[in-house]
């Protein structure tokens, strides 16, 4: 009988999602004539781009024509086409990547879960608290000690480091899921200096990079000075271009980022990832590639832009909403997510209950990213608009009694 990895049975047994999905799922049961208005999961709406449909029908033709069919990619690292359309995009914001520096996967889920696995297990992960369950979940998968950085009320939900903690590995993600709250270029450079001293590497997460708006909140760790010799980057189409049900994301580890093994040799932790993708993954499906790259053109800004401004034009009917309510929050500017503070010192779940029983709306409790987010509460911009207002119109009318 095989013996199981004893730190899965570790792991929460419930996903967030599921327990918010029994919830509601019992409460509809009971109340069938409800109306519910989910704000809850983070998945999009709006349809993806026409050019970039279009594409992604021009690259499936291709794979029934015996001249332009593919098979096999030769490294699984993304066709060229693709990489030089992601480099473009970094110039875009001006930002350097060479396209080698840069690999697609399927979404950055896969890759910031399977990252783990060229790192020794003896690492001490700092991960900010609350935050995408992912980077915790991973780690305690392998049995890594995990430690937090605190994101709260008084720094706005942007954990700065405490230069008395020790660390080797660091997730940082800015916009953040789940608070919407960002950083700085100043204080990101606070954190790639501080990694420097520790000699740790940040893991950053860049998923929702197109909803900045602000002028000095960079789009990617790289445009801080520093970076790459200490920071790998994360950032997917799921939310820039509504490909969460077609999984495409890109990873960039700067040739420059090394380190040393135990025998004092330098190791290129590109090299040592690419060894890893070399043996586990096989690439992204040429149609999915062909419209990634259609993303990345002029055409494919301009409509997938139009979905995130449909997007950001939600969230500041939200946040306009909890201004006049005068409920403190984070998020919402350059971000799809609020993240407010429960009324009445309510608990996360019972703040849940207690808007699902009388608005029928539905969130996300902050207890279920972390212990800082107890008390909290997140909403998302990714609904449809009428929806939006209307749900907005339940919880002022419920608010303001
Ligand atoms: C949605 C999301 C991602 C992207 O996941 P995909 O696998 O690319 O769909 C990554 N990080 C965070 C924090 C997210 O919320």
């Amino acid at each position: 009988m095989p013996s199981i990895n004893e730190n899965f049975l570790k792991l929460e047994k419930n996903y967030l999602f599921i327990n918010i999905a029994k919830k509601v799922k019992a409460f509809t049961e009971a109340h069938p004539e409800a109306d519910i208005i989910r704000m809850g999961i983070g998945d999009v709406t709006q349809p993806i781009a026409k050019c970039v449909v279009e594409a992604m029908k021009k690259g499936a033709d291709e794979m029934g024509v015996k001249e332009t069919f593919k098979g096999y990619e030769d490294s699984g690292a993304g066709y060229d086409f693709l990489k030089e359309a992601v480099a473009g995009y970094y110039k875009s914001f001006g930002v350097d990547i060479p396209a080698d520096d840069i690999r697609i996967n399927d979404g950055a889920k896969s890759d910031c879960g399977n990252i783990v696995d060229i790192f020794g297990d003896d690492n001490v992960v700092l991960i900010t608290d609350p935050a995408y369950p992912v980077y915790v979940d991973t780690n305690l998968m392998n049995g890594r000690k995990v430690i937090y950085a605190d994101s709260n009320e008084e720094n706005n939900f942007a954990a700065m480091p405490d230069e008395n903690v020790k660390c080797d590995i660091i997730y940082l993600c800015s916009p953040n899921n789940p608070t919407g709250s960002v950083y700085t270029k100043e204080q990101l450079k606070v954190w790639i200096d501080y990694a420097k001293k520790n000699n740790a590497i940040i893991i950053y997460d860049s998923a929702y990079e197109a909803f900045i708006t602000e002028k000095d909140v960079p789009r990617s760790i790289f445009a801080v000075e520093g970076a790459k010799e200490c920071a790998i980057e994360m950032c997917s189409l799921s939310k820039t271009a509504g490909f969460t049900g077609m999984r495409c994301g890109y990873t960039v580890i700067p040739h420059e980022l090394v380190v040393k093994a135990s025998d004092g040799s330098e190791v290129s932790i590109a090299q040592l990832w690419g060894r890893r993708e070399g043996s586990k993954f096989n690439g992204v499906s040429y149609p999915v590639q062909c419209a990634a790259a259609a993303v990345f053109t002029e055409e494919g800004q301009k409509q997938t832009r139009a979905n995130i401004e449909y997007y950001q034009n939600n969230a500041k009917v939200m946040a306009s909403t909890l201004d006049e309510l005068g409920i403190k929050y984070t998020g919402g500017k350059n971000s799809p997510y609020i993240w407010l503070k429960c009324p009445n010192n309510m608990g996360s779940w019972e703040f849940f209950d207690y808007l699902l029983e009388n608005a029928n709306v539905v969130g996300t409790p902050g207890a279920g990213f972390g212990k800082n987010g107890e008390g909290w509460f997140r909403l998302t911009a990714f609904g449809d608009k009428d929806r939006t207002v209307e749900a907005m119109e339940r919880i002022k009318k419920l608010l303001s009694k």
